[in-house]
C-alpha cells in the first residue's frame, strides 16, 4: 500500500476518536507549505517528516518510519515506530531492533530525581556500540497541552546539555524519541522543506513514546494495550 493510504486510515481513525491531528497544517519556515500529512511517513533513508503521498508505494524490504500525534480532550500524545515492510535484510531488522532498545533503555532508566545526561549517555552508547550514530538535528521534547513545550530531549550527551541538564520529577511529560542512522549523524532537508533524509543515503530509524515521570519510574502513555 501507498503511505498516502495510511495517512487517509489514520485521518479516519483521528477523526472517529473525536481527537485532532497535530501535525497536519504545522508550518516550517524553510518549507513553501504546511505540513499536508496526519501522520509522517519516512521510508529507509529518509529520517523524520516524511510526506505521505499515494505515489509512496511500499515494497517488501522497505523500512517504514511512523509518527503520530493528536490532541484528545486537551492534552497531546505524540509516537512513533519503524516497521519492517515484508522481508527485510538482516542488517535493517537490526537497525529496527537497537532503536526500539534505545527507546526502551531510556523507559527503564527513568526515575524522579535522575539528570537526562545520565539517560542520554546510555542511549548514545548502545546505538554506537552497535556501529549506528544518533541523530543530532532533531530531539525529543517536553509534551502537553501544546505537542512541544520545554525542555528539549536530547538522544545524545552534548555541552548544552551538560550545562543546562534535566532533573526528572514526577509529574514531568516528555516525549523520548531516538533517531538512529545505519551509517553518519549527518541528515539534510530535501529541496520540499520537510523530507530528512540521512546525508550518506543510509537507512534510518525511528521510535518514540510520551512518558509520563511517576514516582517510582514511569507510565508510557502512548503504550497499545
Ligand atoms: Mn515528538
Amino acid at each position: 500500500m501507498s503511505t498516502g493510504r495510511l495517512d487517509r486510515i489514520a485521518a479516519e481513525m483521528t477523526l472517529a476518536a473525536g481527537a485532532e491531528p497535530l501535525f497536519k497544517g504545522v508550518r516550517n519556515p524553510g518549507a513553501g507549505q504546511p505540513f499536508p500529512g496526519v501522520i509522517c511517513a519516512s521510508v529507509n533513508h529518509e529520517v523524520v517528516h516524511g510526506i505521505p503521498s499515494e505515489d509512496a508505494v511500499l515494497r517488501t524490504g522497505d523500512i517504514l518510519s511512523v509518527d503520530f500525534g493528536v490532541r484528545l480532550n486537551g492534552y497531546c500524545g505524540d509516537a512513533a515506530m519503524t516497521l519492517a515492510i515484508g522481508e527485510v535484510s538482516a542488517d535493517r531488522w537490526r537497525l529496527i531492533d537497537v532503536t526500539r532498545r534505545v527507546l526502551e533503555i531510556a523507559i527503564r532508566k527513568v526515575v524522579p530525581g535522575l539528570k537526562w545526561s545520565q539517560i542520554a549517555r546510555d542511549m548514545q552508547s548502545y546505538a554506537e556500540a552497535a556501529g549506528f550514530s544518533v541523530v543530532r538535528d532533531f530531539v525529543g521534547h517536553g509534551i502537553g497541552t501544546r505537542m512541544h513545550e520545554e525542555p528539549r530531549v536530547p538522544n545524545f550527551v552534548s555541552r548544552e546539555l551538560l550545562v543546562d541538564d534535566i532533573v526528572l520529577a514526577e509529574g514531568m511529560v516528555l516525549a523520548v524519541e531516538p533517531m538512529i542512522n545505519a551509517g553518519g549523524h549527518a541528515v539534510k532537508t530535501l529541496r520540499n522543506g520537510w523530507t530528512v533524509v540521512t546525508a550518506d543515503g543510509r537507512c534510518s530509524a525511528h521510535f518514540e513514546h510520551t512518558i509520563a515521570i511517576t514516582r517510582g519510574g514511569c507510565d508510557v502513555l502512548t503504550q497499545h494495550p
